[in-house]
């Protein structure tokens, strides 16, 4: 029977990389595959999955309003694979994990765990809940601990400690810390200490 699988990380763990040589793994079979990904998404393009190493794809976009069902989808699907998993409602996930069990359609989702204040982002929480099989991404953080949380960072390079989960379109940027970094660091203004935030 298929599953449902969560691959979550920090930023820039290369989790869009992973996608798309999970991809390309099942197309050299001769298997087809859809990708999507978050409709507000737009580092790459509308549409898009990117990854850093500078590859990229079409993708489908998913919105609230996206229901993932067998009918809506080509016939002959080997797998699904979700970027930015963590914009998912929880009854996406839902509807997924469903897809998986009773469609008998693996479904590889990745994305972020938690935001910049240490909170789930609710799709993210319904699938480290539901998820059949569940792999953290590694990526460091500058002081070479393993970095598992996120700092969102302002126009200016300024530690930013409250605000909304997403923000639509802003100019903040993000930084994969380890825990030790991100409580060490609360309060720092990073602009008056570059050498703490390369
Ligand atoms: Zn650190």
């Amino acid at each position: 029977m298929a599953k449902l699988y969560f691959r979550y990380a920090a930023m820039n763990a290369g989790k869009s990389t992973a996608l798309l040589q999970a991809a390309y793994n099942y197309e050299e079979r001769g298997m087809q595959v859809a990708l999507f990904t978050a409709a507000h998404d737009s580092r790459s393009g509308r549409g898009q999955i990117g990854s850093r190493l500078g590859l990229t794809r079409p993708a489908a976009t998913f919105g609230p309003e996206t229901r993932f069902e067998r009918a809506a989808l080509p016939a002959g699907l080997a797998c699904l694979l979700i970027d930015e998993a963590q914009f998912l409602t929880p009854d996406q996930v839902l509807q997924l994990h469903r897809l998986a069990h009773v469609g008998d359609l693996p479904v590889l989702c990745y994305g972020l765990r938690g935001d910049f204040r240490g909170e789930p982002f609710p799709g993210s929480a319904r699938l480290l809940t539901l998820a059949d099989e569940l792999e953290e991404m590694k990526t460091i953080c500058a002081c070479g601990r393993k970095a598992s949380m996120n700092m969102r960072i302002d126009a200016e390079g300024r530690r930013v400690l409250e605000g909304e989960q997403v923000l639509i379109g802003g100019n903040e940027r993000y930084r994969a810390v380890c825990p030790s970094c991100y409580y060490a660091e609360q309060g720092v203004d990073p602009a008056r200490a570059p050498g703490l935030f390369g």
